[in-house]
């Protein structure tokens, strides 16, 4: 009895052994499941992310809200982008890369920029404005075509070459030297008045974007007072963006944006 109950117990004994082995098995297997499950699901959602991060950068239109502001200010200042100068003795970089979201008139601007600007178009239109962006990001060879129209147009008027090409750059930014190459800077009239003269100023939509400008991180860029120092005409209806801590000071201050740079970097020189 003793040697069946043993080989019972022990055949009981494989037969649980057997069991445990089994359950261990799936176990095993389940969890391989569960890791591969987990895995490929992450994966998916990496590619999903890198997707959604390819279609930003190549988006032809985006709406408001699809990038958020926040995005913006995170990244206003950590490598002075945002105050980038160009002008006649700061021509454009040969290569600089830039990131751009069409807007959906066709026009463009620097994705990082673009919160603050469609944020401040929906706030002058919600006043009952009409603003209107007529011009923003060039390409150096757009940029060309403009400047040489505008000699052109002198040329016409009886100025020698140089005399047209000096009157002309003090309206068009010499091809190379002008910030719309960078994606910062747009022009905005008022859709009852887009002619680019003086009158511009006049327009309820342009003292609405004087006045409230800096609070989007937008400066206008060209004032009246300043032509010796910028190299450009008054332009009441050029912008550019530089980030609100800047806009406020340039703005608040009647500065312009060589101005500005001078001061803070010669604070920085001065320890300040
Ligand atoms: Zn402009």
């Amino acid at each position: 009895m003793r040697q069946r109950e043993s080989r019972w117990q022990g055949r009981g004994c494989r037969i649980r052994k057997n069991k445990q082995w089994k359950k261990t098995s799936l176990g095993i297997i389940i969890i391989v499941m569960c890791v591969t499950a987990f895995l490929s699901g992450r994966a998916l959602a990496e590619s999903i992310d890198n997707q959604r991060i390819a279609v930003k950068t190549n988006q032809t239109v985006v709406t408001s809200g699809q990038i958020n502001l926040a995005q913006t200010t995170e990244t206003e200042s950590t490598d002075g982008w945002n105050l980038i100068l160009v002008n006649k003795t700061h021509p454009v970089k040969e290569n600089y890369p830039v990131k751009l979201v069409q807007l959906k008139n066709g026009q463009a601007i620097d994705e990082r920029a673009y919160p603050a600007l469609q944020a401040m178009m929906d706030d002058a239109r919600a006043t009952g404005l009409s603003p209107y962006i007529c011009s923003s990001y060039r390409t150096n060879e757009k940029q060309t075509t403009l400047y040489n129209n505008q000699v052109n147009k002198y040329r016409k008027q009886g100025y020698s070459e140089a005399d047209a090409a000096a009157e002309a750059g003090k309206w068009v930014a010499v091809p190379g030297t002008s910030e719309h190459q960078i994606g910062l800077a747009v022009d905005i009239v008022a859709k009852s008045y887009q002619v680019l003269d003086k009158k511009q100023e006049r327009t309820a939509e342009q003292r609405w974007l004087m006045e409230n400008c800096h609070k989007y991180g937008f400066i206008l860029r060209y004032p009246s007072e300043k032509s010796e120092i910028t190299g450009i005409g008054y332009e009441p209806w050029h912008y550019r963006y530089v980030g609100k801590e800047a806009a406020a000071a340039i703005m608040k201050e009647d500065k312009c944006l060589e101005e500005y740079l001078d001061e803070i970097s010669s604070n920085i020189a001065g320890g300040i």
